[in-house]
């Protein structure tokens, strides 16, 4: 256990704000509470016995990591991929996406899973955030589904399962195909279910910011044999020669999709490692959490994003966690003024969250194949730009919620100096108020960046 630099001072939480000259709430050293993964000597020989031999792009390593990963997650089939975007357009490949079709996918996340409907001729349709959830709203979904949907993007965001009965009952209905982004969310469970076992097929990043960190990796699972020898025959040559889907038999020896996607197996062999211990370590990781969130009931301005454990779900590895900002209850300080006084207090946090995707030129100026108009509208049968009007929720979501610190250890008294930062500002909110600046235009980012 680290040590306390000093006790906090009983006094700090009652002087002023550490930006206005107080003193500093968190006292602790930071040493390896934050650091991600946790690499042992057993790490260590799995690679060297892989380097040594000299087995780096054999599949040997891969196969028995996606065996397990299978197994582990309560899937039929796993196919290992060189990163999460790789798996990800595998899936959307695997589920017949082409030319024409629609899928339709939330505009607050990464852009991994959206990006290969380009490459496919697809057309991306962006729906709205639920507010509290963060993921992908099923009513929204539901509206904007025409005769050319084929397949729905979910993405379990920061770890939050996305609501997926309403999800599959809408998908099921009208025959489209759910695919499951576990990139936040690996291991995680909804009402008792494994994420990434619910949708038609999943894909996950394993890159070394997420929870389940190999280096970089990605994970394609599914329980259905067609979706599964597509994926293979998309970005696998090697493995293509013995399909049981008949069509897939002629492309055998070569890659449908002139991909190159297996793993890496110093990945793989990180991977197999990682495993034994991952539902371990996320529990204590919930236990951290769901202690630093406890100390923060009630508390004025803040509400956590998490789900209640009895009900079956949890939050998997607390990927990249927010916390909902409620301005209403603070006079209206700015998320953005709110941060910038925790952080001072020694409690790392920042406002925002990903960049709405549909604001980003990418996805409605840029000409990537020379099509004459925007790719993302090349193959479209209306104009999408104005359907991206109507996503309040992404467009808002920046200005009230926040990121908060990734506890990996359970040691309750330096969490409780993190909390009490939080705590701190809240209750002197008011002498922020007269030099807030508010929030920036550009809250949030593209991607995260890692705050260590
Ligand atoms: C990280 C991430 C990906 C992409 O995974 P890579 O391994 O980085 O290619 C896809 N989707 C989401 C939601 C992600 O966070």
């Amino acid at each position: 256990m680290p040590k306390l630099k000093k006790e906090a001072p009983v006094s700090c939480s009652t002087s002023p704000l550490a930006l206005l000259g107080g003193c500093k709430t968190v006292t602790s050293e930071m040493e390896d509470l934050f650091t991600w993964p946790i690499i042992t000597n057993e790490d260590e020989s799995a690679v060297l016995s892989v380097l040594r031999r000299c087995g780096m792009s054999s599949t040997d390593v891969s196969r028995k990591f996606e065996e397990k990963f299978a197994l582990w997650q309560g899937s039929k089939y796993g196919l290992a991929h060189n990163n999460g975007t790789a798996s990800l357009h595998a899936a959307l490949f695997a589920c017949k996406v082409g030319r024409y079709d629609e899928v339709i996918a939330p505009s607050i996340t990464y852009w991994g899973a959206l990006m290969g409907t380009f490459s496919l001729g697809a057309t991306l349709i962006f729906a709205d955030i639920d507010p509290i959830s963060l993921c992908i709203d099923p009513k929204d979904i539901e509206r904007r589904i025409t005769p050319r949907t084929k397949a729905i993007i979910v993405v379990h965001y920061t770890g939050y399962p996305a609501d997926m009965d309403a999800i599959m009952s809408i998908a099921n209905k009208q025959g489209i195909k759910v695919i499951e982004d576990v990139s936040h969310a690996q291991g995680g469970l909804y009402k008792g279910k494994r994420l990434g076992t619910i949708g038609h097929v999943a894909g996950m990043s394993l890159m070394t910011g997420k929870s389940f960190a190999i280096g970089e990796g990605g994970m394609l699972t599914t329980d259905d044999l067609e979706i599964y020898e597509r994926a293979i025959a998309w970005g696998h040559y090697e493995r293509s020669n013995n399909l049981q889907t008949p069509y897939l038999r002629e492309s055998a020896g070569l890659p449908l999709g002139g991909h190159k996607y297996r793993m890496h197996q110093l990945s793989s062999a990180v991977g197999l490692v990682q495993l034994k211990y991952y539902d371990q370590r996320c529990a204590e990781i919930r236990k951290s959490m769901n202690y630093f969130w406890d100390l923060l009931e009630g508390v004025p301005g803040i509400r956590a994003h998490r789900v209640d454990e009895a009900s079956g779900s949890n939050m998997a590895g607390w990927y990249a966690a927010r916390g909902h900002y409620v301005p209403e209850e603070l006079k209206g300080l700015s998320v953005t003024a709110f941060c910038r006084a925790v952080e001072a207090e020694g409690c790392p946090i920042a406002p925002g969250c990903n960049r709405p995707l549909h604001t980003h030129a990418l996805f409605s100026k840029t000409d990537i194949y020379n099509d004459g108009k925007p790719t993302r509208l090349a193959n479209a049968s209306r104009n999408l730009l104005e359907d991206d009007q109507t996503l309040p929720v992404s467009e808002g979501i920046a200005r009230r919620v926040f990121s908060i610190p990734w506890f990996k250890h359970y040691r309750p008294d330096i969490i409780r100096q993190y909390a009490d930062a939080i705590r701190k500002v809240s209750a002197n909110y008011e002498s922020l108020l007269s030099q807030d600046s508010g929030n920036s235009e550009s809250m949030g980012s593209w991607n995260f960046t890692r705050h260590q």
